[in-house]
């Protein structure tokens, strides 16, 4: 089996040069599905490995707009529909000046497992731009968002294809392509999920994939009868995830110790409590500033620059008992991880997409930690925009109480899942081949189901 996924990355290697988050994101599938290929011939003279890489659809174009000082600026669009087997494709739109197709690829390649996982019928996508919203005003993001929705609409609608927002793209940006969605087609309907409440949006989206990455480091410490009570955590980000990921954290009992942005990183050791954290949202969400200010208005935090040129990140490097990665993909490298474990951190659980390198990964799962994959932990907000799709279909909101209710339900569900496959294909206590296996039977069932498409 070895030799199999051997010639099966070199041959994906070479029809896919130079992505090499994908090529990183499939390397880790296919080693744990190998497990499942030694039990299941019928999968693999099906060639469902082979058709599960590739996505069903890659759609590329182009975004002109203008700028305040009336110049034009063209960006790149993009949008993978990766595999439709359980439900129409859905998945975040990322804009970020480093997204490119490799990226995108990754992610709409994790999103199909986590959305299997979820339990709901949804299949995976991903999409995004180049475009950096950040230092442009309201109205520039407003008219690259119009001019992104006027190609995309082609291709997306509420039985199709629903993005949602990922980095970069938050309730103003939802709202703007929203807008423009509804005036070209002339529907209102659930196209986008991550909406505001008062034209179609979810209570508890926002919150979902922090409040499920803290639910899931829960589940993962009941199986040692521990609880999130008292807990130390180091938290990466300050956005969305990174926000709702402390709020959590502060409900359940822990403590987070810091935050961070693309700039640098705050150490607060007396803990992130309310006010402080209203303090971030506001300086995020609303002055979209940068987390260095959090140490002016609380002298006792310590602010510490980020240098990209070290090679490891301080921030992973303080005495915790746990770590949410809430950032961006590889933001925890071996040496960190080597740090993580050394400082007593024994539950990761990742808010973020694929937040730790490969040779991270492998000394979390050789330690024996509770690590919790991000398929599976940051599921969470990927199962609210389900729930969001499920309440436009019924015209009927449902409570903040229910949503939630049904997010800890799901949380738990996926937990379980992992728990299980990872078990039956022996190897207990390993998320990573866990999540990967159980994302995966629904959807290879489906394909095997659906024939040859
Ligand atoms: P936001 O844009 O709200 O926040 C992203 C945060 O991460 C910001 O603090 C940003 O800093 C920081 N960041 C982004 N890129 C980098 C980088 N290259 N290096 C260092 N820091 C960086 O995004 P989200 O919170 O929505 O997303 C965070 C992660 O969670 C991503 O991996 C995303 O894919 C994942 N995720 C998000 C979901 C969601 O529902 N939103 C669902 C599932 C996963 P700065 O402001 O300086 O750029």
């Amino acid at each position: 089996m070895a030799d199999y996924v051997t010639t099966f990355m070199s041959r994906l290697q070479a029809k896919n040069p130079g992505e090499k988050e994908f090529l990183q994101a499939a390397q880790e599938v296919v080693e744990s599905l190998a497990l499942v290929l030694d039990r299941h011939p019928e999968y693999r003279s099906a060639k469902i490995l082979e058709r599960i890489v590739e996505p069903e659809r890659v759609i590329m174009f182009r975004v002109p707009w203008m700028d305040d000082q009336g110049e034009i600026q063209v960006n790149r669009g993009f949008r993978i529909e990766m595999n439709s087997a359980i439900g129409p494709y859905k998945g975040g739109l990322r804009f970020h000046p480093s997204v490119n197709l490799g990226i995108l690829k990754f992610l709409a390649f994790e999103q199909v497992f986590k959305n299997s996982l979820t339990t709901l019928p949804i299949g995976g996508g991903k999409g995004g731009s180049d475009f950096d919203p950040k230092g442009k005003s309201d109205n520039e993001v407003m008219r690259f968002c119009q001019s992104f929705m006027t190609e995309l609409c082609r291709h997306v609608g509420p039985d199709t294809d629903i993005p949602a927002g990922d980095i970069g793209v938050g309730g103003r940006e939802i709202g703007f392509l929203f807008g423009q969605y509804k005036r070209i087609r002339n529907e209102f309907t659930g196209v986008l999920t991550g909406k505001g409440l008062n034209w179609g949006g979810s209570l508890i989206r926002p919150e979902a994939t922090g409040y499920g990455a803290v639910y899931f480091a829960s589940e993962m410490l009941s199986t040692r009868n521990e609880t999130m009570k008292g807990k130390t955590c180091l938290v990466s980000g300050s956005g969305n995830v990174a926000q709702y990921t402390i709020e959590k954290v502060l409900d359940l009992g822990g403590k987070a110790l810091t935050v961070s942005d693309s700039n640098g990183f705050i150490y607060d050791e007396e803990g992130i409590d309310r006010d402080k954290l209203a303090y971030i949202m506001n300086l995020k969400n609303v002055k979209r500033g940068r987390i260095k200010e959090y140490a002016d208005k609380y002298p006792k935090a310590v602010y510490q620059a980020l240098d990209p040129s070290q090679d490891s990140s301080p921030l992973w490097d303080y005495k915790a008992d746990c770590a949410f990665p809430s950032a961006t993909q590889n933001e925890i490298n071996a040496k960190d991880a080597q740090n993580l474990l050394k400082n007593g951190v024994y539950v990761v659980s990742e808010g973020a997409n694929m937040p730790t390198t490969p040779d991270g990964v492998k000394l979390f799962v050789d330690a024996g930690i509770l690590y919790g994959p991000g398929k599976a932990a940051n599921a969470g907000g990927v199962a609210v925009s389900g729930l969001e799709m499920a309440q436009n279909s019924m015209r009927l909101p449902w409570t903040r109480g229910e949503v939630d209710k049904r997010l800890a339900l799901i949380m738990k569900s996926i937990h379980a899942t992992c728990v299980e496959c990872a078990d039956r294909f022996g190897t207990p206590g390993n998320y990573v081949n866990g999540a990967n296996i159980g994302g995966f039977l629904k959807v290879a069932d489906a394909m095997m189901d659906q024939g040859l498409v």
